[in-house]
């Protein structure tokens, strides 16, 4: 296998992460991660210009223009004669003596890799139990950076509990998921909390944004609680991996009827479309 290492596509054995890289020792960098489809990138300006985005609020310099790194993307997944799976993106701010500050000189690392991923058909298909965690993370989470460990912690409970994914909950808010963010639906009635710093804004997300414009949802980017949630009549969890995927069960408590919702499914037809895949969920 090969990876992109800054610039240049080498093997994965020649790349080594250095003592002193501040990704490992601080978490001081940032990622992103795109879906293929068929050999073509999945919304990848949004990708790229959130990487951009969150480069620019850590006031970490990126290695190469965008279009470099876009060309150099689409070289590594001809390469890696992948046609479905995904292609993983992280910058950290390089090798330096550890301290705290930035350092004066340093140059970024970028590496990128791609893997082959099957698209997880069942879980769209039959609906997910999810399991709630407190949501403990730092209060810059709209930035996509290494710093995972509150999701990873919500996660690993949700994982040790028979649930897919955890759902974080702060100060009685539904935020979104560990790894993903959150739709629920009441009536006519389309929730999802707003785009601020407390969530990433997914770029699944803001498909499904422009999705409900042409169904008969009234969107409400509006906070919602807990006990909300469980009187949604369909809840679904967004990301690159996952799509759309319906949530049946969130702890103990069944959301509606205990099966997908129809607008979750409308929804979820018109993401497919919007693939044009001939895969058929
Ligand atoms: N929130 C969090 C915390 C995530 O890790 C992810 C996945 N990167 C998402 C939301 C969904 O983002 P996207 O749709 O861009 O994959």
């Amino acid at each position: 296998m090969n990876i992109l290492l800054n610039n240049k596509i080498v093997p994965r054995e020649s790349f080594t992460v250095d003592l002193e890289d501040r990704g490992f020792q601080f978490g001081d960098g940032i990622y992103e991660v795109i879906q293929i489809y068929d050999g073509v990138f999945f919304e990848w300006e949004a990708h790229l210009e959130r990487l951009v985005r969150s480069a620019k609020e850590l006031m970490l310099p990126l290695p190469a223009a965008i279009n470099t790194l876009y060309q150099n993307l689409q070289l590594l997944v001809k390469d890696s004669k992948v046609t479905n799976g995904t292609v993983y993106i992280q910058v950290t701010r390089g090798t330096a003596p550890r301290f705290h500050a930035f350092p004066q000189k340093t140059e970024p690392t970028l590496v990128a890799y791609v893997r082959e991923m099957e698209r997880p058909l069942e879980q769209m298909r039959s609906g997910i139990k999810v399991v709630t965690a407190e949501d403990i993370r730092w209060l810059r989470v709209d930035i996509k950076s290494l710093n995972l460990l509150g999701n990873v912690l919500a996660k690993q409970k949700a994982v040790e509990q028979g649930g897919a994914e955890a759902i974080l909950i702060r100060d009685g808010i539904v935020t979104e998921g560990s790894s993903s963010n959150l739709f629920s639906i009441k009536g006519k009635q389309c929730f999802t909390h707003p785009a601020n710093h407390l969530i990433l804004n997914g770029i699944t997300r803001q498909v499904v944004l422009r999705l409900l414009k042409n169904t008969d949802l009234i969107l409400q980017e509006t906070p919602f609680t807990f006990d909300e949630l469980l009187e949604m009549d369909e809840v679904f969890i967004t990301n690159t991996g996952q799509e759309i995927c319906p949530v049946i069960q969130v702890d103990e408590y069944k959301i509606g009827k205990g099966t997908p919702g129809v607008y979750t499914r409308l929804l979820q037809s018109a993401f497919e479309a919007l693939l044009g895949s001939v895969i058929s969920i």
